[in-house]
């Protein structure tokens, strides 16, 4: 029996067949393409952990506290900057009064809370506490991430620190010096003679016109 709407189903079929291979053919080449051109490249990837990224200076990374590299104390003189200018509310500070200087008696950062603005860096007065070139704390368990003293202080000595400190924030956030009064004023008294010679010079032009 006749089934005229299978002939033509099958007659569209074979009309759109060698459209739709040479368009399958030329994606597959073209994915193909794609590949081989990154066969040849420099792979971004790297084999972490065992291969370690180079950080940029500014990197921004986990915070640490830090010692004096001469005396080898703690640079932490407990005043608490830090944990009144933390946004979230991270930091908590008990200071321990000593004869010659103040210490912290305990330190604690929840970094699982941290919001990395370095505020805290910013603020503090002894470069105690910094950034470093480091992301490796990154872990599943948050309780982890409660840093005490010893923990933000061995922290510190395991990673590169960042290029900022308190101190080297500070200055670079200073506007320039204003020159010395002396010197402004004699500048003013040289532009205010050097107009009054303008004017003394068009007197003299209106004068030889007239
Ligand atoms: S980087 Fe910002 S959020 Fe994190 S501890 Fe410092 S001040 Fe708080
Ligand atoms: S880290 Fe710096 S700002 Fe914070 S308590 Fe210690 S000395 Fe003060």
């Amino acid at each position: 029996m006749d089934n005229p709407r299978g002939d033509k189903r099958n007659r569209q079929l074979g009309e759109s067949f060698w459209p739709d291979l040479g368009n399958l053919l030329g994606a597959v080449t073209r994915a193909m393409g794609v590949t081989l051109r990154n066969l040849f490249r420099k792979p971004v990837t790297l084999q972490y952990p065992t291969v370690k990224r180079v950080f940029p200076d500014r990197f921004r990374g986990v915070l640490a506290l830090t010692y004096d590299k001469e005396t080898a104390e703690e640079n932490c003189i407990g005043c608490r900057l830090c944990e009144y200018v933390c946004p979230p509310q991270v930091i908590k500070v008990e200071m321990l009064k000593a004869e010659k200087r103040n210490f912290a008696k305990t330190f604690t950062l929840e970094l699982y809370a941290c919001e990395f603005c370095e505020l805290c860096v910013q603020v503090c007065p002894t470069d105690a506490i910094i950034m470093m070139k480091s992301f490796d704390l990154a872990t599943s368990d948050r309780r982890e991430l409660l840093l005490d003293k010893d923990r933000l202080h061995t922290i510190g000595l395991q990673f590169d620190p960042s290029w900022a400190t308190g101190t080297g924030l500070r200055a670079m956030q200073t506007p320039p010096k204003a020159a010395p009064e002396g010197k402004s004023e004699v500048k003013a008294a040289t532009g205010e003679s050097s107009s009054a010679t303008g004017e003394s010079s068009s007197a003299t032009g209106e004068s030889s016109s007239g």
